[in-house]
Parts: structure tokens; C-alpha cells; sequence
């Protein structure tokens, strides 16, 4: 089956970013009900040379570390013991604090992300906590070595905070390119995941996932989680590749 990319579980931010607690509540009955959800370290070892994982299979990923997730995600992953991963961009737990600038539909109140202590309160629950990068910027931007050095950066963070090993970055939304992977290589880490949204290669540094958003109801969940989907995606964007661009939007 696949990877599943999830943002914000919140009821007040409309975005396709945040799933509606009760959205989100049907997705993680419906995942336990009908898929083994693995942890992401399981997961990794038993994907495809397509990115696929073995039929009936899923991981649940969550990208940017939303307090949201805490509040209205982490109630329904408990309830279905769901293995969850969550992927902080490294900066926003310093002491100087980092804003969600990145997002590109934000609501007119400041977005929260989780503290130190949120946190290290997940990690004691047995949320899984990766790389997000050091400062949520798209990587492709960035020469190699500056790019090297925010993926250490983060990776090194984020491992004397949680005091246990940050093998997986999640890339932000998605983007990368061979220097990219080069660099994450070097950085430290095992596997870095993307989010395809046409052709793209598949390898440890290339990990595709399918996003999940707003609006999303479980039969849409079903669609995304078919193996077919990401091929058959493809080959639908291949088709439109002459069109407009799409959107990025984690
Ligand atoms: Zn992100």
C-alpha cells in the first residue's frame, strides 16, 4: 500500500492542510479496520522498487509538527494504536523560535507548532519524531553544502533532544533534486521521503508518499491508499504534464 502524508487535524483552520477532527477520527477507524499500519521503520524495509509497500500495509506520517496533531490526532492514534511519525522542523523547538512562515494558507491567528515538552511527551508515548529539516526551506534553493548543513543541523538537534537516533527527513514540501539527496546523504540519514505529485525516481533518498487532505473522506483515503494509485497517478499527470503546474502545498 503506501505512505500516508498528513499536516494539521484542527477544526477551526480551513486548509487543505488540516484535516476536521471528525475526518480525521473515520481515516484512523478506518486504517485499523482495514490496513496493518506499520511503523515508518518497518515500512521502509519493505517497500517496493516503486515505492510500494506489501498489500494491506500503510504508515502515517505527519509533516511540520502541528500542536494540532497533539490535540486532535494523537487521541484517535491512541485509540486505534496507530504507529505514527512526525516530522519537526528542527528550529521551530529552539529558544529563538521559528513561525510556520512556510504555509501558504494559514489562518488569521498564529499557527501553533509543539513545544520542547509536547514533544518529548510524545516521544515518551511512543510517537516516532523525525526530520523535517532545520528550517522548512525548499532544499532545491539551497547550494549543497548549505543544504548539508541544515539537514545535520537538524539531525543533530533533534537527536541530543529526543537522545535516540533521527534517521528519516521528510523533505519540504516534498522538493528535491540529485544535490538534494546528495546531501542528505551526507547529513546522516537512511531515508528521506517526498511527496510525488508526477514522475519522479524512487530510492532511500526519493521515499514516496501520498498526501492527505481536507476534505478527504475514507473512500478517498481508499483510492490514495491503492497500490495502483501512485502508477496510475503518474501517468495521469504525465498526461498533463503540458498544463499548469501544480501546486505545492506542503
Ligand atoms: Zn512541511
Amino acid at each position: 500500500m503506501t505512505i500516508l502524508c498528513y499536516h494539521s487535524v484542527d477544526p477551526a483552520w480551513e486548509s487543505p492542510l488540516a484535516m476536521r477532527p471528525g475526518e480525521f477520527a473515520d481515516h484512523a477507524a478506518w486504517l485499523a479496520r482495514h490496513r496493518t499500519v506499520v511503523p515508518l521503520s518497518e515500512a521502509v524495509n519493505r517497500l517496493d522498487r516503486r515505492g510500494r509497500l506489501p498489500r494491506g500495509m500503510a504508515a502515517l506520517t505527519f509533516d511540520d509538527g502541528f500542536a494540532g496533531v497533539l490535540e486532535h490526532a494523537l487521541p484517535e492514534v491512541q485509540r486505534h494504536r496507530l504507529p505514527t511519525t512526525i516530522f519537526l522542523v528542527a528550529q521551530t523547538l529552539t529558544d529563538e523560535g521559528l513561525d510556520a512562515w512556510w504555509v501558504r494558507t494559514p489562518p488569521p491567528w498564529p499557527l501553533a507548532t509543539l513545544t520542547v515538552e509536547e514533544v518529548l511527551h510524545l516521544r515518551d508515548l511512543g510517537v516516532d519524531l523525525q526530520s523535517h529539516s532545520w528550517a522548512h526551506q525548499d532544499l532545491p534553493e539551497l547550494d549543497e553544502d548549505r543544504c548539508e548543513r541544515d539537514l545535520r543541523q537538524s539531525r543533530e538537534f533533534l537527536e541530543d533532544l529526543l537522545h535516540g537516533p533521527v534517521p528519516f527527513l521528510a523533505y519540504p514540501r516534498g522538493l528535491h533534486d540529485d544535490g538534494v539527496r546528495r546531501a542528505a546523504r551526507r547529513a546522516g540519514y537512511s531515508h528521506a521521503f517526498a511527496l510525488p505529485e508526477g514522475p519522479e525516481r524512487v530510492d532511500e533518498y526519493a521515499v514516496p508518499r501520498v498526501g492527505i487532505h481536507r476534505g478527504n473522506n475514507t473512500r478517498t483515503l481508499w483510492v490514495k491508499s491503492q497500490p495502483r494509485y501512485l502508477d496510475a497517478r503518474h501517468a495521469r499527470r504525465h498526461v498533463a504534464r503540458t498544463g499548469r503546474r501544480l501546486l505545492k502545498i506542503g
